[in-house]
């Protein structure tokens, strides 16, 4: 295992400083290393989670060469050749883990926007004391930007949230966590060759959660009553204005209308568990209360906002990868993790198997399958259980 920086990298190094996992601690578990403590139905904070992978990392260690950047692979014979920052190596199969969300997805309007306000992406924002005072802008609805503009708002700013597509959920549902009833109505296991729009389904967004002692609902609701202001999608800049879609009411419908729909299969699946299941009566939630005027432009040099925070989602990169397996839009080409490039897997993207497949409970079926396949096209059989996990 080639890994650039440290065990955990990604939790260590690029997340902000209050961030817990949105997925609670029972069910944020590798293959055989699980959440062992007091509060099941918490969320890890990122030393927490650092742990949890080290602890699973701790029998492979011998395997892991941390500090090893990856530059360069091409293929090579009937394998690969692998430029690292300290040496080359060949073989015959790889697996790319390299992670869904390495760098920020920022548009190109960012680049329209004058240095008087400062930008920032979630990998350089840590906490709201590093960001110049006056009004602060957040772009984007989905995890990252319901909960820094929930964080900026109760540092006592001045936030815009920029809302596009996005999905709303409950924190909790029927008296269970919300990611409870993804995880036993089968939604979470739905297989990726079973999906009527898998494109789509890979670039949906990240539910509008997040992970508190309190167990909080964060939605657009939430978010007004803490004062923050909500604007639609931002389309353009035009003489040093931002320039804002008038779609913001039919996003948020749009957002509460599947949000019912999934309920209403949460209710389905516990109709046929049994009314002695004991969960609480089904619950319908308020409407997005979406202003009926928002506003559709915003002064960037009036000094009204001097921060814009862009959390506008993540890509992969796959600037080393010099085989041609990459599309237009920087993803990989795969069919469930076998890439279209003999010997060449990957693991950890969106969709990649199952709903489940970017979370980390998500990973150990989807690897049990991609690694079969791989020992198998390498004319061996799997490896048994037991010795599995050090392979990815
Ligand atoms: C803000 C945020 C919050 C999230 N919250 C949750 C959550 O609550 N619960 C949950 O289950 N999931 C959550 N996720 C998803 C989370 O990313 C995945 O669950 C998990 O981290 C995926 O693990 P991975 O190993 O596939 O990718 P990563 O964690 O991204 O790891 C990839 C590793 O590859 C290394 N690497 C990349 N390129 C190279 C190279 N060229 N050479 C060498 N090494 C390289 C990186 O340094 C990194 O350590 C969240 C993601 C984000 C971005």
């Amino acid at each position: 295992m080639l890994e650039r920086g440290e065990i955990a990298n990604s939790w260590r190094r690029e997340r902000w400083d209050s961030l817990r996992l949105l997925t609670p601690n029972w069910q944020s578990c590798l293959p055989g290393v699980g959440y062992d403590g007091p509060d099941p139905d918490g969320y890890m904070t990122m030393p927490e989670v650092v742990e949890l992978i080290e602890r699973f990392a701790a029998p492979a260690r011998a395997l892991v060469r941390t500090g090893t950047n990856v530059t360069s692979v091409r293929r090579a014979g009937d394998g690969y050749r692998v430029i690292t920052g300290s040496g080359e190596i060949r073989c015959r199969t790889i697996v790319i883990a390299s992670g869904a969300c390495n760098r920020p997805a920022v548009p190109d309007l960012a680049h329209a926007v004058r240095p008087t306000v400062l930008q920032l992406t979630p990998f350089g924002y840590r906490d709201p004391s590093q960001l110049p005072d006056g009004g602060v802008l957040v772009v984007g609805a989905s995890a990252t930007g319901v909960q820094l503009a929930a964080e900026l708002a109760r540092s006592g700013r001045q936030v815009i949230v920029s809302v596009g597509e996005h999905v709303r959920l409950p924190r909790t549902y029927r008296g269970r966590d919300v990611l409870w009833w993804m995880d036993a109505s089968g939604v979470w296991d739905q297989r990726y060759d079973e999906l009527e729009d898998l494109t789509r389904a890979r670039r949906l967004p990240s539910p509008q959660l997040v992970g508190t002692p309190e167990r909080t609902t964060l939605d657009l609701n939430a978010l007004s009553a803490m004062g923050v202001e909500l604007v639609g999608r931002w389309a353009a800049v035009r003489d040093g204005r931002a320039l804002f879609s008038g779609g913001l009411r039919n996003v948020c419908s749009l957002a509460d209308l599947k949000m019912d729909r999934l309920l209403g299969v949460f209710d389905e699946w516990a109709a046929t568990a049994g009314s002695d299941a004991g969960f609480e009566p089904p619950e319908r939630f308020a409407p997005t209360q979406a202003p009926r005027s928002p506003r559709l432009q915003l002064d960037l040099e009036s000094g009204e906002i001097r921060t814009v925070v862009w959390a506008t989602g993540f890509r992969p990169d796959y600037r080393w990868l010099e085989v041609p397996v990459v599309d237009a839009k920087g993803q990989l080409r795969h069919d469930g993790g076998i890439v279209d490039s003999p010997g060449l897997y990957a693991l950890g993207l969106p969709v990649l198997r199952r709903r489940k497949s970017t979370f980390i409970h998500g990973i150990e079926d989807d690897a049990r399958e991609v690694v079969d396949h791989l020992a198998r096209s390498l004319g061996g059989a799997p490896e048994s259980p037991s010795t599995a996990p050090a392979l990815y």
